[in-house]
């Protein structure tokens, strides 16, 4: 490729609203155009990393005996109704008309489709197990589209599914996904754990997510460094914690004239915030749930829903709280009962404490020496909140370490929920009419993309892993006006025959500065330079990307040499 025929318009000026490195420098070296918010164009340099990791995709999943099909992208409201999934995604699904006002969406997933496919055609013990995948865009109307590629509304992803008889045979499968996913991601360069994780509201029980660790992450991974417990924060349950405070004082009900946040409230009191209790009054579909944490701590959402058996979960309205009689920033479970449609949930670790405060339901009042063992009455115990960095290994004992990571893929064991919904049935060797039993795969392939450049890249520009770059070399003329550099740069470009497609010339005339500056912001791994050097010497001056490390070889030598940087790169995953 030469370099003044590519499509890379590259932008001086990056938008604000780029915040994180991989769609900066995305941005700015021309490999994606945003069109509107979370909806982007793949340039060539951008669409050559995106084939690679599809490609390295498809040979992994071959092996594991899966089929690539294509579905369509746009699905009747039926299939979706019968999962009860048309409700759940609420306002993240893209939705349509035809013309005679049937309801379609634009998929932002396929379980409905692909279950009603097999349905279709599979029926005896005989044809399964079955697995089928496929690679292509999905949509989802994220409420916040962010990041670039990370958090797009049109985003491509690899979706996989798998059929079986029975657990045992979903339980091979799960093992076989999980271990292409885990070369997958090896072979793109990146630095991952697969962690427990929640299944959340696609329903099902193991799933495990690939996280590939980076500060930019939006999800947050507990990983002990004793033992091999490696989860979602959202999928721990921590410990219950000790309180090392011991009183037997009667409770006692003070007033907190405009203290209506936690910290206000423990300033004022001059308590510690571990010693107070907090309440978060959550919407669980039609229930109004009062949660109450350590004042330190944070309501595990996922789980409080799970808890519930919530399809929704949302905050709840001013109306809620006033229709359950409660006040704002002074609430407590004092004084209030359960009915069908409000309960009242405290954490594990709050009915350790003593001599607590907490709300005294009523504006301006809290209430000091509370023992919430003795004092709250009536209510559902559990564990609802986060694990933290001061907590340990709910398996080990050790201390637990929390990162950052961005979700690339995740494996689930989904069961029979979503053959048992569409009629996906089989008949067994008795003759007798069995649901399949499912799994599901996905992987974030333009995520993918971006978690790379997320994890690698330095002030100049993207590092990319070798396997997933663009292209592999690039030569650069320093200086394009010397007819003699010109064509020793073209001699060498010839040379790579069989890798010409790995390699760009960069033959625009500009300023070796500036080309410089470019190979670095685009990130080939491996730059050779023909200049100066070249003229006093023979010698041209090969350059690694990755570490900066550079070597002379004469011109005649320079081909062998990198193509034996660029094999042991690619040996190396790096
Ligand atoms: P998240 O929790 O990040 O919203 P998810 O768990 O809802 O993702 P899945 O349904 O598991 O996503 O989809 C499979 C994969 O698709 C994810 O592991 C992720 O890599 C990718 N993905 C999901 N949503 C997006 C998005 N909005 N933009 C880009 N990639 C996405
Ligand atoms: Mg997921």
């Amino acid at each position: 490729m030469l370099a003044s025929r590519l499509y890379s318009p590259t932008l001086r000026e990056i938008p604000a609203e780029a915040v994180v490195i991989s769609h900066k420098y995305m941005l700015k070296a021309g490999m994606i155009r945003k069109i509107v918010g979370g909806i982007y164009v793949y340039l060539p340099l951008a669409w050559r990393t995106l084939q690679k990791i599809e490609a390295i995709i498809r040979e992994e999943i071959n092996k594991t005996g899966a089929q690539e099909i294509q579905m369509p992208i746009i699905q009747p409201a039926e299939i979706w109704q019968q999962t009860g999934r048309w409700a759940v995604y609420g306002d993240e699904m893209f939705r349509l008309q035809d013309r005679h006002g049937r309801q379609y969406c634009l998929a932002p997933t396929h379980e409905e489709m692909i279950t009603t496919l097999v349905h279709m055609d599979t029926s005896s013990y005989k044809q399964l197990p079955v697995s089928l995948y496929q690679i292509q865009n999905k949509y989802r109307d994220e409420l916040r589209p962010r990041f670039g590629l990370m958090r797009g509304r049109e985003f491509i992803m690899k979706d996989g599914y798998t059929f079986d008889k029975d657990w045992e045979g979903l339980d091979r499968q799960y093992k076989l996904m999980y271990d292409a996913y885990t070369r997958i991601f090896t072979r793109c360069g990146l630095h991952f754990r697969p962690v427990l994780a929640d299944s959340g509201a696609i329903g099902g029980s193991t799933t495990h997510e690939f996280e590939a660790l980076a500060d930019s992450g939006e999800a947050d991974v507990a990983y002990c460094p004793h033992c091999d417990f490696a989860a979602n924060t959202e999928a721990v349950v921590p410990n219950t914690l000790p309180c090392a405070v011991r009183s037997d004082k009667e409770k006692e009900l003070v007033a907190t004239p405009g203290q209506h946040t936690i910290e206000m409230v423990c300033d004022y009191l001059h308590a510690p915030v571990s010693q107070s209790v907090k309440a978060v009054v959550y919407k669980l579909d039609d229930k109004v749930v009062l949660a109450m944490v350590r004042g330190d701590h944070e309501v595990n959402e996922v789980r409080l829903q799970n808890i519930y058996g919530a399809s929704i979960i949302a905050m709840a309205s001013d109306e809620d709280l006033a229709r359950c009689g409660l006040t704002a920033g002074y609430i407590s479970p004092i004084g209030l009962h359960r009915t069908d449609d409000f309960d009242i949930v405290v954490d594990a670790s709050v009915m350790e404490m003593q001599d607590a405060c907490c709300g005294g339901n009523q504006k301006d009042m809290h209430y000091i020496h509370v023992n919430p063992a003795r004092d709250f009455g009536d209510v559902r115990v559990e564990t609802i909140r986060m694990i933290n960095a001061d907590d340990v290994c709910p398996k080990c004992g050790a201390p637990i370490e929390i990162k950052k990571g961005i979700e690339v893929g995740q494996v689930f064991k989904l069961g029979t929920k979503y053959s048992e919904a569409l009629g996906c049935t089989y008949l067994d060797q008795n003759g007798k009419s069995q649901p399949m039993v499912m799994g599901c795969y996905g992987i974030g392939v333009s995520r993918t993309m971006a978690a790379a450049i997320e994890q690698s890249h330095d002030d100049d520009g993207i590092i990319w892993p070798v396997a997933i770059a663009p292209y592999e070399a690039v030569i650069v003329p320093a200086n394009n006006k010397d007819e003699t550099v010109m064509a020793a740069a073209r001699s060498l470009y010839d040379a790579f025959e069989e890798k010409s497609d790995e390699v760009v010339l960069d033959d625009r005339n500009e300023r070796a500065g500036i080309k410089f500056k470019d190979a670095d912001l685009i990130g080939y791994p491996v730059r050779v330079t023909i200049g100066k050097k070249w003229q006093e010497s023979g010698n041209v001056e090969i350059r690694i990307r990755r570490t900066g490390e550079t070597i002379e070889v004469p011109l005649d030598a320079c081909k062998e040499k990198v193509m034996e940087i660029l094999a042991d790169l690619h040996a190396r995953n790096q």
